[in-house]
């Protein structure tokens, strides 16, 4: 486990909401502050993220630079050139165009966008399918798909396919009331509809375990599955990451209870996506660190849905996919009971180590009868 000063120096992540402004735009409004710079103080450094298109990377001290600096008149010994990118950057945040999320928390919705394969022949159709966020509140992730869905239909414009694209909706379902309006009023700045972009967000109160596949706007193709968890890879959580101390046999034993209560959960809602007849991609993701919340849940979820009660393979199967745009992430699953290599090899996993929060991704895919031979 990381101590907190190691911490401190991860980088910060800021997420360019291409639904508003675009990668390009936010660059050149900071780089045209440095080239204007006309003393040699250093302007702040940030870069393009290598795994996640659109989002940028800066330095630890990002959000109490930029957040600290709010209403202070410059001073003379300070540096003009970087009082504006901060500048620059607090106004981006607060009007949407920037968004704080940590890297690894960007991995399901790039993954439920970009990840899976399809052929040429089923492209069009898989683009035009609608979007499930099944535990969605606050709406990190709703907004990141909202935006790769937005981007995705604009670039299939710029190649000349796009006609008359129908609008995609996405819809966040989340049980907690307050929770969701706290993201509906959030999507209202962040995703807003109409935006010439053909993606919609619409929200949805109920418990995930009774939705019907009824409930939601047709053809739905696509669960992105992000449940409660034990969150055991925050490292902002400082109970959780601070290198253990004293802890009791009581204590212990409490928090294996919590976390097979939520493995249950978790296995159950998994098992709930897998159910809807319609979708065939599934992305399942945590913040947990435990196999228990993670690679297990998939096994057992797996297990239950693809055998019959006798114990025969079904003719239309779940499997695990590698997602095809993280191939050059190295960190992956943990092969658990019953799991092969290369199920264990497909998943996704980071951790402190990658600077990033512990974190864990799944793709899931339904193939049926004649496809479902390995590839
Ligand atoms: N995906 C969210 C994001 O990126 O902002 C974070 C989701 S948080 C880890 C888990 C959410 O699942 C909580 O908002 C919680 O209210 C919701 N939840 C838990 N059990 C649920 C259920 N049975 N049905 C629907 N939502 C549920």
């Amino acid at each position: 486990l990381q101590t907190k000063k190691q911490q401190q120096a991860f980088p910060r992540y800021a997420r360019v909401n291409t639904l508003l402004t675009s990668t390009k735009e936010v660059c050149n409004v900071l780089c045209k502050i440095s080239k204007e710079s006309k003393n040699d103080k250093a302007t702040m450094e940030f870069y393009v993220d290598a795994h996640v298109p659109d989002l940028l990377v800066f330095p630890p001290s990002l959000v109490t630079d930029v957040m600290s600096k709010q209403g202070e008149k410059e001073d003379k010994d300070s540096n003009a050139a970087l009082t504006r990118q901060q500048e620059a950057i607090r106004d981006m945040i607060q009007s949407g165009k920037l968004i704080l999320q940590d890297k690894s928390s960007c991995f399901p919705a790039f993954c439920l966008v970009h990840g899976f394969q399809s052929s040429n022949k089923h492209k069009q159709q898989v683009n035009q399918l609608n979007y499930l966020d099944a535990c969605a509140a606050p709406g990190n992730k709703t907004q990141h798909l909202a935006s790769l869905v937005g981007s995705l239909v604009n670039s299939n414009k710029t190649v000349g396919k796009r006609r008359k694209h129908p609008t995609t909706t996405i819809t966040a379902l989340d049980r907690d009331s307050t929770r969701l309006a706290a993201l509906s009023k959030r999507m209202q700045q962040l995703a807003p509809d109409n935006n010439g972009q053909h993606v919609q967000v619409v929200t949805r109160e109920a418990d995930f375990l009774e939705a019907k596949q009824d409930d939601f706007a047709a053809p739905l193709g696509s669960i992105l599955l992000d449940p409660s968890c034990s969150g055991s890879g925050i490292y902002t959580a400082p109970d959780r990451w601070t290198e253990k101390t004293s802890s009791s046999e009581s204590m212990e034993e409490e928090e294996t209870k919590r976390i097979a209560s939520l493995a249950g959960f978790q296995e159950k809602a998994l098992r709930h996506a897998m159910s809807f007849e319609s979708v065939s991609k599934i992305v399942y993701s945590t913040c947990s660190l435990h196999d228990r919340e993670n690679e297990m849940v998939v096994q057992k979820a797996l297990d239950a849905v693809n055998n019959t009660e006798d114990g025969e393979s079904k003719s239309e199967q779940w499997r695990v996919v590698a997602p095809k745009n993280l191939q050059n992430w190295n960190r992956r699953g943990h092969r658990v009971d019953g799991m092969s290599d290369r199920d264990a090899a497909c998943m996704i996993r980071a951790s402190a180590e990658d600077e990033t929060n512990g974190f864990f991704v799944c793709c899931l895919e339904k193939i049926s009868g004649e496809n479902n031979a390995d590839d």
